[in-house]
């Protein structure tokens, strides 16, 4: 008998659900797009594209699907009643009205704890908190939680990946004290580690959608932690440079680091640490200055192994925080050559000079050395800049296996179970 496992991406545009074997090979891969032109409430979306991609599985594999789990995005949070049904839209991971409750964060969290932003999952409670709305409301879920909670039924779970910024101690795996005394303590998920089986789906999600009776539902992760597991990058040492609009390095660490001020924390991953921080440097940038088709002919004509004289600072705005933090940190982009291949050549190597700053950063904090980056995001195909970057990490550099979240979300589905993810043996379900 064959078996499947199935991943889930919520990203921002869209949803995809990613089916894989017993050898991790892709065996269906379906993608929705979000319509942009409806009034609809996310919380319907979202509901109506589980239930499409689910469907559009061709059959043979849906009837013979083991497991399932769901990655959100971080911090995208909704207010449930006693049944689950949303009481209020969903907030989504980029709304930052928590900054009206922030100081009352402030007031009970550690200094410079992650639930210390407008964003933070624990902003956007306290400020459902003081709604009216509030009075009716039985459990606080994030997105992916309760995309699962549709198929297996059980209210008031999560996963550790989640549940970061909400305030969650995942060094000791419990809810901190400071957290445990506040009125909005009883609406708090239970927290457990990514992967967990939680269910079966239920009845009628099975007859409905063909899927077998003791289909497992599994807690599920962030975006970015399954677009990390997707990657290959799989022993400490080995890192993830997500070339996208910013830079975003994670490393894979036997230590716990943490360093609020720039935004460097660590999430637990079984019993090592995904180390990371974020920089305002990378892609927009480029995308500033060149056309994609540019950057690639360009990129073509420099020769990466030589270095070039060029420093600069990529930034759009004033302000930074990784790997250098300084929120008055000026764009630093000149002299501008003429020719704008040496322009590229001087970009290219000034953002590698930070990312190669940035695990050095990381690395002087306490985190496991540096021996293998995977690259993802829309920078990661171009050979000139692995060749520059290579030459100042002085590392392997190597593009990522697979770069789609949901594919780390069936490993998830796929491994979580045995403590194995591929041939990671890092998420325990201990
Ligand atoms: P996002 O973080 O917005 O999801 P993507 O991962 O889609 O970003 O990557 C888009 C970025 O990739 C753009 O900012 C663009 O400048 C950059 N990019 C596209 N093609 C290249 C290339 N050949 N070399 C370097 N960067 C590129």
């Amino acid at each position: 008998m064959v078996s499947f496992y199935l991943g889930i991406d919520f990203g921002t545009s869209g949803a995809r659900a990613i089916v894989i074997d017993a050898d991790s090979t892709i065996r269906a891969n379906i993608n929705y797009a979000f319509s942009s032109s409806t009034s609809q409430p996310w919380v319907r979306i979202w509901q109506d594209a589980l239930y499409s991609l689910l469907e559009q599985i061709p059959l043979a594999i849906r009837q013979e699907i083991e497991a399932i789990a769901i990655n959100g995005t971080s911090a995208t949070v909704l207010l449930c009643d006693e049944k689950g049904n949303p009481l209020d839209d969903a907030i989504l991971y980029n709304d930052g009205r928590g900054i009206e409750v922030l100081n009352k964060v402030k007031a009970i969290a550690p200094a410079e704890h992650p639930v210390l932003s407008a964003t933070s999952s624990l902003a956007k409670l306290f400020w459902w908190y003081e709604k009216p709305i509030y009075s009716q409301a039985k459990y606080f879920l994030h997105q992916a939680d309760w995309l699962a909670f549709l198929l297996h039924g059980n209210l008031g779970i999560s996963d550790y990946h989640n549940a970061l910024k909400l305030g969650y101690d995942v060094q000791n795996l419990c809810y901190p004290q400071w957290l445990t005394q506040l009125p909005i303590y009883p609406l708090l998920p239970e927290v457990l580690p990514p992967g967990t089986p939680i269910n079966s789906v239920t009845p009628e999600i099975a007859h409905r959608f063909n899927l077998r009776k003791d289909c497992r539902v599994c807690t599920g992760t962030t975006d970015s932690i399954a677009a990390f597991l997707a990657s290959g990058a799989n022993q400490p040492g080995e890192a993830v440079t997500s070339l996208g609009s910013t830079l975003v390095l994670k490393l894979l660490s036997h230590t716990h680091i943490e360093d609020a001020k720039s935004g460097i924390y660590s999430h637990r991953l079984g019993n090592l640490w995904l180390t990371g921080g974020a920089s305002n440097t990378g892609g927009a940038v480029l995308r500033h200055f060149f056309s994609d088709e540019a950057l690639d002919r360009f990129s073509r004509q420099i020769d990466g192994t030589k270095p070039s004289v060029l420093e600069y600072y990529p930034l759009l705005k004033k302000g930074e925080r990784f790997p250098v933090n300084d929120p008055e940190l000026l764009p630093k982009l000149d002299p501008r050559p003429d020719d704008p291949v040496d322009f590229l050549h001087g970009l290219l190597e000034s953002i590698a000079r930070l990312e190669a700053l940035g695990y050095q950063r990381l690395q002087a904090l306490g985190a496991t050395p540096l021996f293998k980056v995977y690259s993802a995001g829309g920078g990661a195909k171009n050979e000139t800049w692995r060749v520059i970057r290579e030459r100042l990490l002085k590392v392997r550099v190597v593009c990522s296996l697979n770069r789609e979240a949901a594919y780390g979300s069936a490993l998830l589905a796929k491994g979580g179970s045995f403590g194995i993810v591929g041939k990671n043996v890092y998420i325990d379900t201990k």
